[in-house]
């Protein structure tokens, strides 16, 4: 975005993220991923007419497009890369996002582009920037993997749970289960307003032509138990359990 009169500032002096070369990783889905794009079609998003596949890729094109489907807790992967040549400073460079519902974690070509640090690539957008930079040159293949947790609200529309997210780039942790302070807008502080759990994955569309492939969702199901006998040692020997089992 351009600088305006409206831009909220959050008035941290960042350190700069520090960059780290990444190394190679690949990753094809697991079994049971929900694939978002595979290269082939976009149907498992909304508003993606204008959003032209090319040699496999997703190219942005004329608005944000969000998933058909909605995701609460979460596993997300992808692969994204920035336009060559390099256009454009700052965040006019290589901008696209990735939202869950209101809440950005930035897309950007932070190759040898400076930008305020907490709206680098891999940021919390104007929240927390990225542990490190990990961002790869323009045209080559940036990964994401993300665990997002969804903030939970209750019946008054209180907050009760803070988003959480880790974010691997590239295969280095950039976010440690950060706690989202709230949405992530552009022209104000974060705020939590209310929303279900469950709310569909969005890109952005920032004006530059960044590229997706690889994308794909697992939804986070705690997994379940069932008390059949008491607790023991193997040779019978009761044993009293330091806490029930807890929120899974
Ligand atoms: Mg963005």
């Amino acid at each position: 975005m351009p600088a305006t009169a409206e831009e909220y500032l959050p008035g941290i002096k960042w350190d700069e993220p520090q960059y780290v070369t990444p190394g190679e990783p690949h990753q094809n889905a697991p079994s049971d991923a929900t694939i978002l794009f595979d290269g082939s079609n976009t149907h498992a998003w909304n508003n993606a007419a204008t959003w032209i596949i090319e040699n496999g890729c997703l190219v942005v094109g004329k608005g944000m497009i969000h998933t058909k489907d909605t995701f609460g807790d979460c596993q997300l992967h992808l692969e994204w890369s920035s336009p060559v040549p390099a256009d454009g400073t700052g965040q006019g460079r290589g901008n696209s996002g990735v939202f869950f519902g209101p809440y950005e974690i930035q897309v950007l070509d932070s190759y040898n582009n400076k930008t305020y640090f907490d709206g680098q690539a891999a940021a919390i957008y104007k929240q927390t920037p990225p542990l490190v930079n990990a961002t790869k040159k323009p045209g080559e293949w940036n990964t994401y993997d993300i665990i997002w947790s969804t903030p939970r609200f209750d019946k008054a529309g209180q907050l009760t749970e803070p988003a959480t997210v880790t974010v691997l780039h590239n295969g280095i942790l950039v976010q440690n289960h950060f706690e989202l302070l709230g949405d992530t807008p552009f022209n104000r502080p974060p705020r939590y307003i209310a929303h279900p759990p469950d709310l569909p994955i969005r890109l952005q569309d920032h004006r530059n032509p960044v590229r997706f492939r690889n994308i794909w969702v697992r939804k986070i199901r705690p997994i379940r138990g069932k008390q059949t006998h008491q607790p023991s040692l193997r040779d019978g020997q009761k044993v009293t359990p330091l806490h029930q089992t807890g929120k899974n």
